[in-house]
């Protein structure tokens, strides 16, 4: 293994998200990039807020996509004694130390910094506190919180963020922050650092929402004599309005499951989160696991917010047109083989999958898959624009059965004989297909549009479809004859609908 540790640390107060999967992707690319490690951290220290139902979320969420971790899950609350120990050690170093001042004094103080119009910061009363006066007050028992000592000189926290280029702040601007609360826990802030530190993280890369706590963790490791790893901030993800996605505002469509759900592969969505915020020189687009692999670098990282196209109010919208296509793009060109596996889940879910599609009519099977799926955009249409070609149970578009199927409110007359005739034809091949419906069409004086629209309508439920021939010849003379003869409101014998 490389140098290189990254990790992916969520809090698992919700499922997966678009943008929480966005950050795994970065990380997962630039580990495997450089073969590196990538560590899968649960930073689930808020307890009232962290779920098991998150947390088992999160985890089927990154193995749907993909994104194996190499170490973990690691839960951030199993390491509080070391959180703790950073604190103490902070405290003996002169970095930290414990502050008494009663939540209702420091209130007082906020409230009067507020009403004479100033920012509030904490005043550093217990910053230089005597040695005895601590053993005394801790003697007495008195609550205390453990504080970052900040410096108070000219100066600022400087860093080069690999996305936001040079970042400072001024350490005025910093107050005194608690890193251990009064009940003992230690705040995000801290365990966040001693994490990273301990695992020996290089590269932090998240999002930019985590940039505000950088200098405070940035002096976390200063004072631990810690060495600094790079820190890529990367920009957001916003709605088309520019807000923040968020699942109040913008509900399942956040969620990675609901692209699960939807009929997207994982693939697709990797892909497509990649381009959120990243970009090769070129902008290209589709590119295989070895190929965004390769061609990830956090050069590439744009340093203004993408947009994802979400529209949680329109019930007909899937998602973003441009996933959609990706999506499209790999489900029509991927090896069949390798699609199979999302197929056979899909189809069994709507009760479509036959053991035979496995075994003696695999070929069919197979041939079938590549002959409809060039019009499809999501795996979740394969049982329903597709269900014809798996079962006998389909829906029929009523706007195509009527359009397609009935002229003056009747059904085309010539429906059954052609279900007849097409019943016998032998050999039953593309030849005589063609020369069978070439003769029915001059004896019938019809138009081919016409019998090829009423036909398809009828054997697939749909008006639109691969190759009309080819269609005939996937589905064979039975199934089509039999569907011809069940055409809604046509009077035929039904002996004859065997
Ligand atoms: N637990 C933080 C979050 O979910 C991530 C912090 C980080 O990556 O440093 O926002």
């Amino acid at each position: 293994m490389g140098s290189v540790v990254v990790r992916f640390a969520p809090s698992p107060t919700g499922y997966l998200h678009i943008g929480g999967a966005r950050t795994a992707i970065f990380n997962w690319l630039y580990a495997r990039k450089y073969n590196g490690k990538f560590i899968l951290r649960i930073e689930d220290t808020d307890a009232e807020r962290s779920t098991v139902e998150a947390i088992q979320g999160i985890l089927d969420g990154l193995r749907w996509l993909g994104l194996q971790w190499d170490e973990g899950p690691n839960f951030q609350s199993h390491y509080t004694s070391d959180h703790l120990s950073a604190a103490h050690r902070l405290i003996e170093s002169g970095y930290a130390y414990k502050c008494f001042c009663s939540k209702e004094v420091l209130e007082e103080k906020r409230q009067a910094a507020q009403a004479a119009k100033k920012t509030y910061q904490y005043d550093g009363t217990c910053r230089n506190l005597p040695a005895q006066t601590i053993a005394d007050l801790e003697a007495a028992h008195r609550p205390y919180v453990i504080r970052l000592k900040v410096p108070r000189t000219e100066g600022a926290v400087v860093f080069d963020d690999q996305v936001c280029g040079r970042v400072e702040k001024r350490y005025q601007d910093i107050e005194d922050f608690v890193l251990v609360r009064a009940n003992g826990m230690p705040l995000y802030v801290l365990a966040n650092a001693v994490d990273d530190i301990r695992d020996g993280v290089t590269h932090i890369i998240r999002g930019q929402d985590g940039l505000a706590n950088t200098p405070k963790q940035i002096l976390v490791y200063q004072g631990l004599g810690a060495k600094l790893p790079l820190f890529a901030h990367m920009s957001l993800t916003l709605d088309p309005q520019k807000t923040k996605i968020s699942k109040r505002k913008h509900g399942t469509q956040v969620a990675i499951h609901y692209y699960k759900e939807k009929g997207f592969l994982p693939w697709a969505m990797v892909n497509f989160l990649a381009l959120l915020g990243w970009a090769t020189p070129e902008s290209r687009e589709f590119f295989s696991k070895e190929e965004l692999i390769q061609a990830f670098n956090l050069d590439g990282i744009g340093r203004t917010n993408s947009v994802f196209n979400i529209q949680p109010d329109d019930p007909k919208f899937i998602t973003d047109p441009k996933l959609l296509s990706i999506n499209a793009h790999y489900l029509r060109s991927m090896p069949i083989e390798e699609l199979l596996p999302y197929l056979k889940e899909q189809l069994l879910a709507s009760s479509l999958w036959n053991p035979a599609f496995e075994k003696d009519q695999k070929q069919w099977f197979l041939h079938t898959v590549d002959l409809i799926r060039s019009r499809f955009h999501l795996l979740t249409d394969f049982s329903t624009l597709g269900a014809a070609y798996f079962g006998e149970t389909f829906q029929m578009d009523q706007s195509a059965v009527k359009k397609n199927l009935f002229e003056q409110g009747r059904v085309h007359p010539w429906i059954t004989a052609l279900a007849d005739e097409l019943a016998v034809l032998d050999p039953f091949n593309a030849q005589t297909l063609e020369a069978m419906l070439h003769s029915f069409l001059s004896r019938y004086q019809l138009k081919p549009g016409k019998l090829i629209n009423a036909v398809r309508t009828a054997v697939t439920g749909q008006s639109v479809g691969p190759e009309f021939i080819q269609v005939l010849l996937c589905l064979g003379p039975e199934r089509i004859a039999r569907r011809l003869r069940q055409v809604p409101g046509l009077s035929f014998d039904v002996k004859n609908n065997s």
